[in-house]
């Protein structure tokens, strides 16, 4: 069997395994498990529902436990600090085909690390090669042009990193070589999130969209991801939580994260959702959402959620307010980064991430007449949040 016939031979390994959950509950167990897995796209793969962003990985254990509950999609990046090499010290108990890879196009560098327009084939084919290193496997399920209208403001000059001849090349040597299988992006804007998606669906040459998604608006996404689906591409859904995760809204802190899954998972287009999960208990709580029907009380949370949450959570993918800063403040990026540092408890990450960008919030607490004011749809006080994101992420603060 040749290199290629041996990963058409896992893919199907895969798809099989997948079909029947390696660890389904046999009735009389209440071990935590995936009850369901979804096709992605027309890849022949499907992935557990629920599924693991690896974004903050504490350790190696942290996998090997998910693959005991059976999620079998993993998802990485260089640039997400040492998670590629965390994972890959988990590698040798894994057997390699039951579990789904995915990581990007970046550089070993902190967040974000996103190989740039301009970058030559080698420079993708080296960034596969430093994540197969990392991972300590041979080949990578799916690899994506990451975080689409992050680096350029500008629709067509991030529609040219999406589309680059150079990385189309490399892909195609990179799958001849047998290192990689499919193509894939993502995006959580700040800028032209659904614009760049579409394009990307259109284009015919990605697998796998990956949107920032949740039950809180985001009135574009739904033709995107219907549109997706027409063509075979598929969908899976990253920031479903709305920004919060530890909102406490009941005693044990669960509907919240159930309810806000069950809602993105109610929708038949998607193939299933990432989410980070810093302890085990979180894995064990979230995958409680795994095959669960969406109810009427389900909604009842997200809309009291919605309602405590919906003038502080920056929309991603959103840029509605950005032209009104004279000062050029990256206003939708600092506010993401601040959900890092606030919400998701990854706040070196939030910190390094805060300290790249061009213009940070530093200029506004001196802002005397904020142009800023009354410019968001969803009223949300930017210059108030800006103000507290730059006192939490300053390194001089
Ligand atoms: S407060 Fe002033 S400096 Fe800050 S984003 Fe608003 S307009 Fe720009
Ligand atoms: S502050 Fe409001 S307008 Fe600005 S990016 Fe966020 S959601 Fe959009």
């Amino acid at each position: 069997m040749d290199r290629r016939d041996f990963l058409k031979a896992a893919a199907f390994a895969t798809a099989a395994a997948a079909a029947k959950p390696l660890h389904a509950s046999d009735g009389a167990s209440d071990k935590p498990s995936v009850k369901n897995y979804r096709q992605i796209g027309k890849t022949g793969l499907k992935m557990s529902d629920i599924s693991f962003g690896g974004g903050k990985l504490s350790s190696s254990s942290m996998i090997l436990r998910a693959v005991d509950y059976g999620i079998n999609y993993f998802d990485t990046a260089p640039d997400y600090g040492q998670s590629e090499e965390t994972i890959g010290e988990a590698m040798g108990k894994i057997k390699r085909d039951k579990i789904i890879i995915t990581s990007k196009f970046c550089n070993h560098f902190p967040y974000p690390g996103h190989l740039s327009l301009g970058s030559k084939k080698q420079d993708y084919v080296t960034a596969v090669e430093g994540s197969l290193s990392r991972l300590k496997t041979d080949y990578l399920d799916f690899i994506f042009v990451h975080a689409l209208g992050e680096m350029n403001k500008d629709a067509e000059l991030e529609k040219k990193r999406l589309l680059s001849d150079e990385m189309l090349e490399a892909v195609a040597a990179l799958k001849k070589a047998g290192k990689v299988r499919f193509l894939g992006t993502s995006s959580h804007g700040p800028a032209n999130m659904e614009t760049l998606l579409a394009a990307a669906v259109a284009s015919g040459h990605f697998d796998v969209i990956m949107p920032s998604f949740n039950f809180m608006k985001f009135p574009k996404l739904p033709d995107v991801i219907k549109e997706a689906r027409k063509k075979g591409v598929g969908v899976i859904a990253m920031k479903t939580l709305a920004g919060a995760k530890e909102m406490n809204l009941d005693a044990k802190g669960e509907e919240f994260p159930l309810a806000a899954f069950k809602w993105v998972l109610k929708q038949q287009e998607m193939s299933g959702l990432i989410v980070t999960m810093k302890t085990v208990s979180d894995m064990e709580l979230y995958l409680k959402a795994s095959g669960a029907k969406f109810t009427a009380a389900d909604q009842a949370v997200l809309d009291r959620y919605a309602g405590l949450y919906d003038k502080e959570y920056c929309r991603t993918g959103c840029d509605d307010c950005e032209a009104s800063c004279p000062k050029g403040v990256e206003i939708a990026s600092v506010l993401r980064y601040r959900m890092y540092f606030r919400d998701y408890g990854m706040e070196k990450r939030a910190m390094e991430s805060y300290a790249s960008l061009k213009t940070g919030a530093a200029s506004c607490a001196e802002c005397s007449e904020p142009a800023c004011t009354g410019k968001c749809p969803h009223e949300l006080p930017i210059k108030e949040l800006l103000c507290d994101a730059h006192d939490a992420m300053s390194f001089s603060a």
